[in-house]
């Protein structure tokens, strides 16, 4: 008997038509989780560095998280992955909704797809009854029409649909997965899905899964309620609304936005806007939101209600969640109006609203600079505005200049050239990110960014807080029921954090401490990513109620895999090292993982230095960041020292 997890994978070769159920191995479970874990051992042991993103031997795989479909409150994470067409590294995009646990619910805990379909289909799965469907007649509708559609012509109006829309099918770089109440957005996963024919993928499943130890598993989940219900009566003082409490569900409640529209980038993540958040401006835009917003809603099994309906005057209802709120609107220069207007049809096209108004505001800041002409741009409208949809429209297409920047701003500007690579200014690993510019270095953050391979905003974000309390006594308060630390060291790092003197950023927290504090937070989004948990409750907020001293006793009462917290950290371990072990494989090195060169105002060459040889040396990395047969060997991933000695990355001898 298999537990939380179904035991059953469907493997679709696009290429053939032919469909499979295939029996996972529980050994797989044991060693690497689920979800991400077990995704990264499908992928190292089935496509090889040579294979290319757009190839039918690129694997794309949906995985409901190992706990999806339990009563785990928020646990509903479906993780996507393939290799990405922007990084060329392997791809971990999550979706929260409810797709993941109805792909259990129909008795599966992944689907894999390989080869790629001459004509465009959909994968139709409704328990025992799987098939591949023509879906010709929904090439170039939007992704959330498309699922309307399917739902209609199936008569299924509970089935989940995870569909692309028009910049999926024109394999743009940036497209997503959209799911109605969520996306898979980072990284291109939509590209390879259109590269593979798929138009959707669709669920229907009303079996029941297993539960080791169910009581005692509902009794944990129990606590987490109670917990998340006293943790909303009672925010932490002292800290902004979005750190106060759990998820995200500030951004489509508060109105506030402050702190994001004069601290985060305008226009091509160049202008920072002291002043710009006015009485006249937040009246303005809380009328456009309370007017659009038409309720709040949630993903699968939570209460927190992150998401929001927005209906726009004249346009259809769609689903709008966290800092997409903003990016439209302030890569434009422009008001909450036309970003909830545009988010719209970026959201049928299946584009990534973070990369996406990069890609357009670096466009027309090359045209204004004369880099682009007219000659590019022929028709390009006066109006600002304006300009974003015609970019939209080109990109989504990939028409004319649409299809060079379709590509995103890396490759877009190596095509363009005449000097346009400095306006691609604000990547890592080859990827748009966050539009931030801050004055002094973080060192925390710093290590976040350069060696984070999610490429997503709450990969950067952990249970740390992000800046020191400035009074010791408000320090001394929040360490009192800072349960989730891992270690009691953490609660010292943060009592003697000060905003200013020896012990303040850049050099406190010391580099020691630094790669402590992101061991831990990576360790927490890595687990999280395995169970298909949402890090709005885990990973992401400073006081969560999944933590690494409650989560071994959920995964043993759920799963029947005994855990205790060093049995989990090594497995989130020996995953995390596989996906690194891809991605070295594929050539990322140590000069990849560098933040953008004015992320923050003031850099310290010779500490960053430092704070990544530390961090690669505690993870048993060497100084290009690969990591040693040492300690490959002692995770138990020998087989990829062998790989590595076979392509000669690493040498036989090699330990360091
Ligand atoms: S916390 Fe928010 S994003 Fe996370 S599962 Fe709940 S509703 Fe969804």
């Amino acid at each position: 008997m298999r537990y939380a997890e179904t035991g059953v994978h469907l493997e679709v070769d696009l290429s053939r038509g032919n469909i499979e159920r295939v029996e996972s191995d529980l050994g797989d479970t044991v060693h690497y989780l689920g979800g991400l874990g077990t995704n990264a051992k499908l992928l190292w042991d089935r496509v090889p560095p040579e294979v290319e993103p757009f190839s039918a031997d690129n694997l794309l795989i949906f995985a409901a998280g190992l706990l999806c479909g339990t009563p785990a409150i928020g646990c509903n994470r479906t993780i996507v992955s393939t290799i990405s067409p922007q990084t060329r590294l392997m791809a971990f995009s999550m979706m929260g909704g409810f797709w993941a646990p109805e792909l259990k619910y129909a008795g599966y805990d992944k689907v894999i797809f390989r080869g790629r379909s001459p004509d465009l289909v959909y994968l139709w799965i409704h328990n025992g009854k799987v098939e591949i469907r023509d879906a010709g007649h929904l090439r170039g509708k939007g992704a959330i029409e498309t699922a309307e559609l399917i739902r209609a012509e199936l008569k299924e109006p509970r089935a989940q649909v995870a569909a692309i829309g028009t910049a999926g099918e024109n394999r743009v770089f940036f497209a997503t997965i959209e799911q109605g109440r969520s996306s898979a957005s980072r990284l291109g996963l939509g590209a390879v899905m259109g590269d593979k024919g798929l138009k959707a993928v669709v669920v229907r499943g009303t079996r029941d899964i297993h539960i080791a130890r169910p009581a005692e598993y509902i009794q944990i989940c129990n606590e987490v309620m109670a917990y998340i219900q006293w943790r909303n009566d009672h925010p932490i003082p002292g800290v902004m609304p979005i750190l106060a409490g759990l998820g995200s569900p500030q951004e489509m409640k508060v109105h506030d936005e402050k702190w994001h529209t004069e601290n985060f980038m305008w226009g091509n993540s160049r202008h920072r806007r002291k002043g710009f958040w006015n009485e006249t401006v937040e009246k303005n835009w809380t009328r456009t939101m309370e007017a659009s917003r038409t309720r709040l809603i949630s993903c699968y099994n939570c209460p927190l209600k992150c998401g929001a309906a927005i209906s726009m005057p004249g346009l259809p209802t769609y689903m709008m969640k966290c800092f997409s709120k903003l990016t439209y609107t302030m890569a434009a220069m422009s008001d909450l109006e036309f970003g909830l207007r545009i988010a719209q049809k970026a959201t049928e096209y299946g584009v990534d609203a973070f990369s996406t108004p990069q890609v357009m505001a670096f466009a027309l800041e090359l045209y204004e600079d004369g880099i682009l002409t007219d000659a590019d741009m022929p028709d390009l409208p006066a109006d600002n505005e304006e300009r974003f949809h015609w970019l939209l429209d080109r990109i989504v297409r990939r028409e004319g200049i649409g299809d060079v920047l379709a590509d995103g701003t890396y490759w877009a500007a190596k095509a363009i050239g005449k000097g346009a690579e400095a306006y691609a200014h604000n990547n890592i690993k080859k990827h748009e990110q966050l539009p931030l510019k801050l004055s002094m270095l973080n060192p925390i953050y710093f290590l976040m960014y350069a060696t984070g391979e999610k490429i997503n905003i709450t990969q950067i974000e952990g249970q740390f807080p992000q800046a020191p309390f400035p009074k010791r006594k408000q320090r001394e308060e929040f360490v009192k029921d800072w349960i989730q630390v891992p270690h009691e060291k953490f609660k010292q790092y943060f009592l003697d954090w000060e905003l200013r003197g020896e012990k303040s950023v850049p050099y406190y927290p010391t580099v020691e401490m630094c790669c402590d504090i992101v061991d831990w937070q990576e360790r927490m989004h890595y687990i999280d990513d395995a169970l298909g948990m949402c890090a709005g409750l885990s990973s992401f907020p400073l006081k969560p109620p999944y933590h690494i001293h409650n989560y071994p006793r959920l995964i043993a009462a759920g799963a029947g895999i005994d855990m205790d917290e060093d049995t989990l950290t090594r497995a989130a371990r020996r995953y995390r090292t596989l996906v690194r072990a891809i991605n070295i494989r594929r050539g990322m090195r140590r000069k990849d993982e560098k933040p953008p060169q004015n992320h923050w105002k003031k850099r310290f060459p010779e500490l960053e230095t430092q704070l990544l040889d530390a961090y690669y040396a505690m993870k048993g990395w060497n100084r290009e960041g690969i990591p040693t047969n040492t300690s490959l060997a002692s995770l138990g991933l020998d087989y990829v020292g062998a790989d590595f000695v076979k392509r000669g990355i690493l040498s036989d001898d090699a330990v360091e």
